[in-house]
């Protein structure tokens, strides 16, 4: 395979088949890294209402610095992994202080900045500024081991072999075209299952296809899913309920969400409820009534909320971090996907009672 022969082929299929995306209509290195982050872990429809709306509220990256963190946050919410958007708000922040609100071109100041990983860093300045960078995700890492027939899992541990292959093939101008033509075929055509060899710009090079070993390379590990319990605590004063805000490290942190947590082992949930509200408000529940449950699926575990309206013995205090709120005013706090799941149940469930 000549380096030439293989990206041309590649970026060639790329220009008539690359899927119309908001963020392709743009070279601004701002919307393109926002693009970037929010697509980390995110499937592409997700992300696609969540881009407009962004680019709509923070245009630049001097909107995005000067915004609270919890407008920020409100704008994220149900994207998931918050530690994205605090590392992006984090970074809009010292790029104002220290880079004129301007995204350096210099890949080691880049990596610096909070959020700024090899693949980030290489992604964004291979597209917005054309240089010669290699990134690996999971598109790249299993298009790659196929095409060099690699053994094992699609792992980490695959990434110096896959970069050595990048390093050789990268072209010498449109780097960004080429990297994210790598990603497209890895979405579009070399598919985890059932990769469409028969469509493929590059099959002539593939071992993978050569060997009829598409199927099972790269080799699959069973995910084991972590299943949670948890017990949420509906508090009502009139028409208002009561809301908290989680820690601000940790998961979820410095979201907004109803009373309650985990049910320990051989706990029951009235027992749990119990316990959290003493732990959580010092205050003794009263009486409770079960709701409704609420699932919830996150990558590595799935939650299932057992969601109860309680009567207390006093009302829980109200500072900074606790607040009553209606329901019109709800939209105002970021808030995790499991706790906007409850409140439009909540809706549901008031409206049919
Ligand atoms: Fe993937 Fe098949 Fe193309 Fe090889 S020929 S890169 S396995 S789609």
């Amino acid at each position: 395979m000549t380096k030439q022969s293989f990206s041309t082929d590649l970026v060639r299929w790329y220009a008539k088949h690359k899927r119309d995306l908001p963020w392709r209509h743009t070279k601004d290195p701002y919307k393109i890294w926002v693009s970037e982050i929010m697509l980390q872990q995110t499937t592409v429809s997700t992300v696609i209402p969540y881009y407009k709306r962004w680019v709509e509220v923070f245009p630049t990256i001097h909107d995005l610095a000067k915004a609270p963190l919890q407008a920020v946050l409100k704008q994220w919410q149900g994207l998931g992994y918050y530690n994205r958007v605090k590392n992006l708000h984090k970074a809009a922040l010292v790029l104002i202080d220290e880079h004129k609100g301007v995204l350096p071109k210099d890949p080691q100041l880049i990596r610096s900045l909070p959020g700024f990983g090899p693949y980030t860093t290489g992604s964004v300045l291979s597209i917005a500024y054309d240089l010669p960078l290699t990134i690996i995700d999971a598109n790249v890492r299993r298009v790659v081991m196929r095409l060099l027939a690699l053994p094992g899992i699609a792992d980490t541990k695959q990434d110096s072999k896959i970069n050595e292959f990048l390093l050789k093939v990268l072209p010498t101008q449109g780097v960004g075209d080429f990297n994210q033509a790598l990603m497209e075929l890895g979405a579009l055509v070399c598919r985890s299952k059932e990769p469409v060899c028969n469509a493929c710009p590059v099959a002539r090079y593939c071992l993978a296809y050569k060997e009829g070993k598409q199927e099972i390379i790269p080799q699959t590990k069973k995910k084991i899913i972590k299943e949670i319990q948890a017990v949420i605590a509906i508090i009502k004063k009139g028409d208002q309920y009561f809301i908290q805000k989680r820690p601000s490290k940790g998961l979820l942190a410095d979201l907004w969400e109803f009373p309650g947590g985990k049910i320990k082992e051989g706990e029951s949930k009235k027992k749990a409820l119990i316990r959290e509200l003493k732990e959580e408000l010092a205050v003794q529940l009263k009486s409770s009534k079960h709701l409704f449950d609420v699932k919830h699926y996150y990558t590595e575990f799935r939650v299932s909320l057992s969601v109860f309206a309680c009567s207390l013995d006093t009302v829980p205090k109200i500072d900074a971090t606790h607040k009553w709120v209606n329901f019109k005013n709800f939209s105002k706090y970021p808030m995790p996907s499991g706790s906007a799941k409850i409140i439009d149940k909540l809706k549901i469930y008031l409206t049919n009672k």
